[in-house]
């Protein structure tokens, strides 16, 4: 699959996802939730364009994101929630760092969560 030119498509919103700190699949890839060989071939989406993860990012430089419904983190269990918030917000942590970190792509992914 050709990388296009002006980056991937966000399938959500249809706009450019110009910057892996902007982007959703890389931020599962950091989660280990995506394999690296999948990384050209999934879909792209923007962080804020998948807000039913993107919520559970919680850091002052991060705007909030809130979910209207049933995926709503302030309906969830809240020990669960606390490990989401945990994880992701340190995923999210660590694809601010990348860009320039010289770091091979299979270094990206943070270890394995402790099994619950
Ligand atoms: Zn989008």
């Amino acid at each position: 699959m050709a990388r296009c030119d002006r980056g991937y498509l966000c399938e959500v919103c249809g706009e450019p996802v110009p910057e892996i700190t902007d982007s959703d699949l890389y931020l599962r890839f950091v989660l280990g939730e995506v394999d690296s060989r999948l990384l050209l071939a999934a879909p792209e989406r923007h962080l804020r364009c998948n807000p039913v993860q993107a919520q559970f990012i919680v850091d002052p430089h991060f705007e909030p994101v809130e979910v209207e419904g049933p995926f709503d983190k302030r309906l969830q269990d809240p020990g669960e929630v606390s490990r989401r918030e945990f994880r992701v917000t340190a995923a999210w942590r660590r694809l601010r760092e990348l860009p320039g970190s010289g770091l091979p792509l299979n270094a990206y992914p943070l270890p394995p969560d402790s099994p619950t």
